[in-house]
């Protein structure tokens, strides 16, 4: 019997990269048993219970008519760090961006205090800032991983970016750690990407430098990503639900290849993991059988499936 892992396809273009990450995983010959939900109170019971799930991405509504069903699944599985890999085609940049994702700026408390006037809190704690960096630390060791840098803005926040610093700090005591204020990072980002290897921030500081690597690595359907807990990991590319490109076979299936390898080194599957991560780099190196955002000026675009598949042959 194979590793119970609940997939849970997503909407917009998340059915078509989770089918492919599916198929490469199956490919490499790891057992796993793919228990399919839709996302809502059923995938959240079925997660709680394997506490390994590969996850599409879900679409939140613009207008704020509804509450966004991400922010929901990382709160009912109490899902507190995200990390973010962003990698180059060649490796030359690779960086993890974790961040603490239950405080911070996103925790949702903003309101009106007249027609023109606003306010949002930003509630920071040790408690959760430290729990975080203990999962970060962890994670970082068991990727190989060797420094840590700390992103922050005590300067102009000191309250509350000075507090995250020194919780921060504090849990990370023993690890090779710096720390860099969040606007010279975003510079460092994009002049000397390589510079980083682990960045652990808070909530909005990380969404940020993620999509900024993400870009600075290529594409954003390249970074792959997981959402930890204790004792549960939900892993799902960064990008999102893309509904422009829904149903038409041509976004880029990396991410959630990707986090299906991260997905394996979680369970134990080095080996295979590896074996993951050079079939797609060769693939993208090659830059034959690639999607439309990362194909060379004169190569026709590969749609989703041609290279799944190139990457399942390159396996
Ligand atoms: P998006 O990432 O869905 O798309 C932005 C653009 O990035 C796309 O138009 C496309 O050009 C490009 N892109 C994204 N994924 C790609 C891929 N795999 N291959 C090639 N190009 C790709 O961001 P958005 O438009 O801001 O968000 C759309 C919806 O997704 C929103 O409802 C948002 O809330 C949701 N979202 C969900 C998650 C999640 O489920 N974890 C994450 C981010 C956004």
């Amino acid at each position: 019997m194979g590793t119970r892992v609940v997939l849970l396809p997503g909407d917009g273009i998340g059915p078509e990269v989770t089918a492919a990450a599916r198929r490469v995983l199956d490919a490499t010959g790891v057992a796993l048993d793919w228990e399919v939900r839709e996302a809502g109170a059923s995938a959240v019971e079925a997660i709680r219970e394997a506490g390994v799930a590969l996850k599409g991405p879900l679409t939140t509504p613009r207008d704020g008519s509804k509450p966004s069903p991400n922010l929901a699944l990382r709160r009912e599985l109490d899902l507190f760090v995200q990390v973010r890999r962003c990698r180059s085609a060649d490796g030359s940049v690779d960086v993890l961006v974790a961040r603490e994702t239950t405080e911070d700026l996103y925790a949702g408390v903003e309101f009106a205090v007249a027609a023109d006037a606003a306010f949002a809190l930003k509630p920071v704690t040790a408690a959760a800032v430290q729990r975080a960096a203990a999962v970060v630390r962890r994670y970082a060791a068991a990727s190989g991983r060797r420094r840590i840098t700390i992103v922050h803005k005590a300067s102009a926040i000191p309250v509350t970016d000075g507090l995250f610093l020194r919780a921060a700090r504090e849990a990370l005591a023993g690890c090779e750690v710096d720390d860099l204020l969040v606007d010279l990072a975003a510079a460092e980002c994009v002049k000397a990407p390589a510079r980083f290897d682990v960045v652990f921030t808070g909530n909005l500081y990380g969404d940020i430098l993620a999509d900024l690597l993400g870009a600075v690595v290529g594409s954003v359907g390249l970074v792959a990503g997981v959402n930890l807990g204790e004792g549960i990991a939900v892993f799902e590319p960064a990008h999102g639900s893309a509904p422009r490109h829904a149903g038409h076979d041509r976004v880029n299936p990396t991410g959630a290849i990707l986090s299906g390898a991260m997905l394996l080194r979680h369970l134990g599957e080095a080996d295979a993991a590896d074996r993951m991560e050079r079939a797609v780099q060769q693939v993208l190196v090659a830059g034959e059988q690639v999607t439309y955002d990362v194909a060379p000026p004169g190569v026709e675009p590969a749609s989703t499936t041609a290279m799944a598949a190139a990457v399942i042959a390159a396996l």
